[in-house]
């Protein structure tokens, strides 16, 4: 019999109160007028600095706004490159199309899928205006290596922490290590409210500046407030655009973290679980999380086949099996941006910015072998499984081994 999966995301009788309390508060946006309390967007800035231990945070509309403003606030402009991993959700580089800079893709460490220090150091040039990191899957990038080299070379370092919610490198958050960290609450994400994002900083100057870029250039007001009064004020010293979160996003976020960390937990133990079942089965591994991850969260748990195990089965046929046999979506991971369909800067008038721009932002010129790999070696299954009881944990090592097995009959598409 096929597990009862869990959903994602999950609703909680504190959400349904924060939302109708939010509802009837007068107050639906930081913008609004003070109506006699903080904002929920302000709580839970207060909030996620200080889960992350970071001093300042700005909460935002998405992910891709929080590295947007996280961008501009380090000047990142027309003539910039900005050295972006390979492997990752389109946004990681498409946000940097939209500032006018140049995506620089770079190769992954195959082993543990994020991106290769060395291939940021050649990557660089005198244009280089920052380095993006995404720690991805349940891994996290070399970050001792990377900081280092953005050290040596006076280049600023971005966490996209868009799926690390919470992990930790030697004891440090994802997103703490470099100058800004980035968050997604997108849906699938391990933190939710359908939509939203964060920027975290422990620079109080670029705290200021992604403040005002996420609020059409406002700054929150110092003095106490009167009801009626604006919390924002149009004391500014950088144009800005409007990113803001909504109180209701905000309130669904505040409630959602008061939950991460027993989730964390489970998730721990059932990844654990999983992956000593998959050392027993040959052709199979999870990709490897470096033990300088003294925490690692599972967004994407990865697995590595060998499709010699598989009676060499092309990846998708073995994944169509295993979903059929398990009820669960299995993915592959993702394309390299180079060969990504949802990366396509050449559609998009407002980014032919003269000839010598349009070949730089061409995906097709960048060597990305090991990424390449990678969407053909590597499959995943989405966290809402590791939420999932322990029978059902040990019942999607079965089905692996099952399909494994019986690997000859499976159909190639
Ligand atoms: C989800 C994600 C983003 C973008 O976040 P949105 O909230 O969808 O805008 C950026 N980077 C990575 C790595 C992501 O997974």
């Amino acid at each position: 019999m096929q597990a009862q999966w869990p959903v994602w995301p999950r609703g909680s009788e504190n959400g349904r109160k924060v939302l109708a309390d939010t509802l009837f508060s007068g107050r639906w946006t930081l913008s609004g007028p003070w109506a006699g309390r903080r904002s929920n967007e302000q709580e839970f800035a207060a909030q996620w600095a200080e889960y992350n231990g970071a001093a300042h945070c700005v909460p935002t509309a998405n992910g891709t706004s929080a590295l947007t403003i996280a961008m501009e606030a380090l000047d990142v402009g027309y003539g910039d490159e900005v050295i972006v991993p390979g492997l990752t959700w389109v946004a990681s580089a498409s946000a940097v199309l939209n500032l006018n800079a140049v995506p620089v893709l770079v190769d992954i460490d195959p082993a543990t899928l994020c991106i290769d220090p060395a291939a940021v150091e050649s990557a660089i040039t005198p244009r280089t205006k920052a380095i993006v990191v995404v720690h991805l899957y349940c891994s996290m990038a070399d970050m001792d290596a990377i900081l280092d080299i953005g050290q040596r070379h006076g280049i600023p370092v971005i966490e996209d922490s868009a799926q690390a919610h919470g992990a930790r490198w030697r004891g440090a958050a994802a997103g703490t290590l470099g100058r800004i960290g980035t968050f997604s609450m997108q849906e699938t994400k391990l933190l939710t409210a359908g939509e939203g994002g964060a920027a975290i900083t422990d620079d109080p100057e670029l705290f200021d500046r992604m403040f005002q870029l996420h609020a059409d250039g406002r700054r929150q007001a110092q003095q106490p407030l009167a009801v009626d009064q604006m919390e924002l004020v149009e004391k500014s010293s950088v144009m800005g655009n409007n990113y803001c979160l909504s109180e209701f996003g905000a309130g669904v976020l505040i409630d959602q973290l008061a939950l991460l960390e027993d989730e964390h937990r489970l998730r721990e133990e059932n990844a654990q679980r999983l992956t000593k079942a998959l050392d027993a089965i040959p052709g199979v591994s999870r990709v490897q999380i470096p033990d300088a991850v003294t925490r690692p969260t599972y967004y994407h748990y990865a697995v590595r086949y060998d499709p010699a195990a598989f009676a060499g089965k092309p990846l998708q046929d073995v994944i169509r099996a295993l979903t059929a046999e398990l009820g669960f979506p299995v993915n592959r991971c993702y394309p390299a941006l180079q060969a990504h369909p949802l990366y396509q800067p050449h559609t998009k008038r407002r980014y032919r910015l003269g000839d010598a721009h349009v070949v730089a932002v061409d995906p097709r010129r960048f060597e990305l072998p090991n990424a390449r790999r990678a969407h053909d070696e590597v499959f995943t299954f989405h966290h809402r499984l590791l939420l999932a009881g322990t029978a059902d944990i040990d019942s999607v090592a079965e089905a692996i081994s099952k399909v494994a097995r019986s690997a000859h009959e499976i159909e190639t598409s």
